[in-house]
């Protein structure tokens, strides 16, 4: 068996029979990094001491006859996730030399379900971007096409896992962070609901929408990552005190009589027209999969951006506050208290400082009720939008992105057109439900292609099953030939 193509499912199967060991597969891995993850770029670190010893105690415990629901299973992490003893550094310089002494709570959740963590993966500067171009190290490269990006802000839990450089990984989606990449890189990705995955341990961005999210080659894998990380934590006040379904039971396959809705306003004027004819397609075969399809409308989508980027920065700004030089991250220490922080915070990059700036503008005596209070109240609107098409359907189908990767560079020194990319995936996140990318085709290019699939409040089993459904009819993926001349 080659450990690197199967996916997470297999490889748990396959080591659930004894057909390899978790240190074989965890070293498989690790070889492979070394060999392709200097093109690829995904790893921040890799933690390959830690995860051998991971594999080990795996090991040991299945011969003493125990059995968890990934144990043995190497898979990645995004630098956003605390790891004990490990860097976690967000992508930024301010946090560099940042040992976590902690585990997130849903790092944690992985280890106690016996996963081999493999390393932390790299991301836009505290998330902010949708490329990993603003990552203060170094840019991630797309597995199907290495001179365009894998998305971001996970692109490097994206790019990994597509690569064959890790069994699944985790993100987080404020704003389509694990979905965009999702698409760019041909894996399905989801954004849970929000509260449904504890934000302990997780750096900060815009806590009213930060959450973390499961990244894998199938909906059973990503059903078997939600399944480990889902539940209620005292440690996150807004985590929710609910009951987790079995998302890998819930892979029926059957979605007969399930209605689909498709909003026209996810359609926009200037989605690319073969993203927009895939999605199509795939909303088709779900119809031919016993469906109903059924025309909505969410009105207020396109004030979603501009909403977005007026909390998110605001949050951000108040979040970022606490990187002064005097209780966390780097200190560059000046003449005076002052000159320490202005020269400490010299050190975030040019996105970052963007997002402040405009976040404290948002924020200032005068301009508040103007910006901050308006986005809020739109921000109602939308939820409303939500809360009304799902009187009427179970699921909402679009596209994730209208367009598929872009390359590298290319709009780096445009801010508004690199925002444009997540006028899909934003809306989501300014309401209350849960949503997902899975593959739906390829572009003439080649590229990956994105289906979005919406879901309403703790609905994850419903839309997991939808792109279960639909990935039994689509021929399998075979990431070994995204690696090209690399492989
Ligand atoms: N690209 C969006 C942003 O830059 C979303 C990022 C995210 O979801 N973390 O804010």
């Amino acid at each position: 068996m080659e450990p690197t193509i199967s996916t997470l499912i297999e490889l748990r199967d396959a080591l659930r029979r004894g057909e390899l060991t978790s240190v074989a597969a965890t070293q498989a891995m690790l070889d492979r990094i070394v060999a392709i993850d200097n093109t690829i770029r995904s790893y921040l670190t890799v933690t390959d001491e830690m995860a051998l010893e991971m594999a080990a105690t795996a090991d040991r415990r299945r011969a003493e006859g125990e059995d968890t629901p990934l144990l043995g299973v190497p898979v990645a992490v995004k630098d956003l996730l605390c790891l004990a003893g490990a860097p976690t550094t967000a992508g930024s310089k301010i946090l560099e030399n940042f040992i976590s002494p902690y585990n997130a709570h849903a790092v944690d959740r992985l280890i106690e379900a016996g996963a081999v963590i493999l390393g932390k993966t790299n991301t836009d500067e505290f998330a902010m971007g949708s490329s990993t171009e603003s990552s203060a190290f170094f840019t991630t490269r797309n597995p199907w096409d290495t001179e365009r990006v894998p998305g971001g802000s996970s692109g490097g839990s994206a790019a990994a896992v597509a690569a064959g450089l890790a069994y699944g990984a985790l993100g987080t989606d404020t704003g389509g962070s694990v979905r965009q990449p999702a698409s760019f890189c041909g894996l399905v990705g989801m954004r849970p609901t929000y509260g449904r995955i504890s934000r302990w341990g997780v750096i900060a961005y815009a806590s009213s929408l930060d959450q973390v999210g499961p990244m894998g080659q199938t909906a059973a894998d990503t059903a078997a990552l939600l399944s480990v990380i889902a539940g209620y934590d005292p440690r996150d006040s807004t985590s929710l005190d609910t009951p987790v379904p079995d998302y890998e039971a819930a892979l029926t396959g059957d979605i007969r009589g399930l209605r689909v809705g498709v909003p026209h306003e996810f359609f926009i004027e200037g989605i690319d027209t073969e993203v927009e004819a895939a999605v199509r397609a795939a909303i088709e075969q779900i119809a031919r999969l016993g469906a109903e399809i059924i025309e909505i409308s969410i009105p207020h989508t396109r004030y979603g951006l501009p909403i977005y980027y007026l909390i998110a920065s605001a949050e951000a700004g108040a979040n970022l506050a606490r990187y002064d030089g005097t209780r966390f991250g780097e200190r560059v220490t000046g003449s005076d208290v002052i000159d320490t922080v202005e020269r400490t915070r010299a050190l975030f990059g040019p996105e970052v400082k963007r997002r402040i700036m405009l976040g404290s503008y948002a924020l200032s005596a005068g301009y508040y009720d103007q910006y901050y209070g308006r986005a809020l109240k739109a921000r109602e609107l939308i939820r409303e939008n939500f809360r009304q098409a799902f009187e009427t359907v179970d699921v909402i189908a679009a596209p994730t992105c209208p367009t598929t990767a872009f390359k590298i560079g290319e709009r780096v020194d445009d801010p508004l057109t690199m925002y444009l990319n997540d006028m899909l995936t934003l809306p989501l996140n300014l309401s209350t439900g849960c949503g997902l990318s899975t593959p739906c085709g390829f572009d003439s290019k080649g590229l990956p292609i994105g289906l979005q699939l919406i879901g309403g409040p703790l609905q994850e089993a419903t839309i997991l099953n939808v792109a279960h459904a639909y990935e039994q009819t689509q021929p399998r993926r075979k990431p070994e030939l995204a690696l090209g001349d690399i492989a």
